[in-house]
């Protein structure tokens, strides 16, 4: 095998050893199977294709100084995709076959674990789709889950940099009483036309507002948001926003801080008052939020004026990775080392 350069990898894909997956048929979750194929072979009518019955999970496995392997909150992924899988009607799987799978690939796939210190780590994705075939609109009788991995490089290439955000009025990420909640398919394609608005206006991200009153501030695009006020970390609840794992461990960690958490809805003009933003999700942690560029009303929020991230940013950002890596005890629970 070639020698891979762990601190140069991107954030894309890369082929690994083995895919794990678990097949639905007959009202029941059937055996583990382990495949080394990286293509699925489904029939052109399933309703993934066809009626977006398509959910998926982001998690990373990390390399600790012991050498050890750990696995990042895998049981909040399992209970998160469980609800996802309600909300499109697909077949739920047990927490403990999702545990199974990810350890099972995550052993099998060992060698791709980036070293400790490299800033890298292995992407864990697991996907569960509708496979049975159906013409008219109604949930499959069959499905899949399968999970893949592939080893990412440091979210941050040139160090935890502030980015800008902008609001833009004419797209919504998703309805008011949609699917905001649940992590699927639907919502990403929804949100492409919007992303690719804000990168060619020279913005790393859509700071998404709620679709109904376009008065409080909902996520950004696949990252929740958080505004720090003095001693408080402030993020939005809605309906309508993903309940992200890494958000939920931050207000963990903030209230161990000494921090006040506040999780409500948050006014779009509150942006004003905050020192510090972030969007936080596994893939970033955070990332800090240097400006916010509202293009309707004319309006700039800034939280950077030069260019560094803030302090309680930063903070967080390094106690939540110090007890991912094991560097930290993990005393919430959180780690489950292979
Ligand atoms: C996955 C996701 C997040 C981040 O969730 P994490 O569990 O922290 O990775 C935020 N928003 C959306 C829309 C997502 O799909």
């Amino acid at each position: 095998m070639k020698e891979i350069d762990w601190s140069n990898l991107s954030f894309g894909y890369m082929p690994t050893d083995y895919n794990v997956r678990i097949n639905y048929r007959n009202g029941a979750w059937g055996e583990l199977e382990i495949s080394s194929s990286e293509y699925i072979n489904i029939h052109m009518a399933a309703t993934c294709l066809h009626y977006g019955q398509e959910s998926f999970e982001g998690l990373k496995a990390f390399r600790g100084k012991d050498g050890k392997v750990r696995i990042f909150r895998m049981e909040e992924n399992a209970k998160r995709m469980q609800l996802s899988c309600q909300g499109i009607m697909m077949a739920e799987l047990p927490v403990e076959r999702f545990e199974e799978a990810i350890t099972k690939v995550v052993q099998l796939n060992e060698r791709f674990v980036p070293p400790y210190g490299s800033g890298a780590s292995l992407y864990i994705r697991p996907l569960l789709i509708g496979t049975g075939a159906e013409v008219g609109v109604k949930p499959a009788k069959e499905y899949m889950f399968l999970v893949l991995v592939t080893p990412v490089g440091p979210y941050f290439k040139t160090g935890f940099k502030p980015s800008p955000y902008a609001i833009l009025r004419h797209y919504d990420r998703v309805a008011p009483l949609g699917t905001g909640r649940y992590k699927i398919g639907g919502n990403y394609a929804a949100s492409l036309m919007a992303g690719e608005e804000a990168h060619r206006l020279g913005y790393s991200a859509v700071l998404y507002l709620d679709a109904k009153e376009k008065k409080y501030i909902d996520e950004c695009g696949p990252a929740n948001f958080f505004g720090i006020r003095g001693n408080s970390y402030i993020t939005p609840k809605s309906d309508s926003i993903l309940p992200s794992i890494t958000n939920k461990s931050l207000m963990v960690l903030a209230e161990d801080l000494g921090m006040t958490v506040e999780c409500r809805p948050v006014p779009v003009e509150e942006l004003s008052t905050f020192e510090e933003a972030g969007a936080c999700g596994t893939a970033a942690v955070i990332s800090p939020v240097g400006k916010i560029d509202d293009l309707d009303e004319n309006k700039s929020y800034i939280f950077s004026k030069d260019g560094e991230a803030g302090p309680v940013c930063t903070k967080l950002y390094n106690k939540l990775m110090a007890i991912q890596c094991g560097d930290e005890p993990d005393t919430h629970n959180w780690v489950t080392v292979l």
